[in-house]
């Protein structure tokens, strides 16, 4: 009988993997973009959470933005420009909109959810790296 949910199998050639989708790796994202490199093809971000926001996602509903200590801004795109103006939103679902809204704006092609296992070296000398990571097969 044939596995119900076998593992998708995919090889990916690219010179650099970013591994998370949260501010940090957003932010390397941008500056490659920044640098010339094309989302997809000279690097790819992956993020094991199944939607963006990075930790923000998971932040206790009370906590709004009347009640953060105040998002830091990702380069390129104020969170102000976006947020509305209304303090009474939850973070948790204010700054994960951001963060979609700057994937989306800068077309950083994040592959989710993509959860990094290993990373090791393939050839040691030249520098090039083997990155594990697991696609839940979906529904
Ligand atoms: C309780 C608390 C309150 C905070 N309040 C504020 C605040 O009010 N204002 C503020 O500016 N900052 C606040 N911060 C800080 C802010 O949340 C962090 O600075 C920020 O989230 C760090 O961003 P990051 O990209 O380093 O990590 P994260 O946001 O944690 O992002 C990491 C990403 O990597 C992914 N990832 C992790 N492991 C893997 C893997 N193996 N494979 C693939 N993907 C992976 C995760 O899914 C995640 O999306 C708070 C932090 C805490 C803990």
């Amino acid at each position: 009988m044939s596995d119900p949910s076998p593992a998708l199998r995919v090889a990916l050639k690219t010179r650099i993997v970013v591994i998370g989708a949260g501010q940090a790796g957003l932010s390397s994202a941008y500056h490659l973009k920044q640098l010339g490199l094309t989302p997809g093809r000279d690097f790819i971000v992956l993020d094991r959470a199944p939607a963006p926001g990075g930790a923000r996602q998971y932040r206790w509903p009370s906590l709004t933005l009347s009640t953060v200590n105040r998002v830091h801004d990702l380069p390129g795109l104020s969170f102000a420009e976006l947020a509305g103006g209304d303090d009474s939103v939850q973070a948790a679902v204010a700054v994960p909109r951001y963060f979609a809204a700057y994937e989306e704006r800068f077309g950083l092609n994040v592959l989710r959810p993509a959860s990094v296992s290993v990373v090791c070296d393939t050839a040691r000398g030249c520098g090039s790296k083997a990155i594990a990571a697991c696609f839940p097969p979906r529904g």
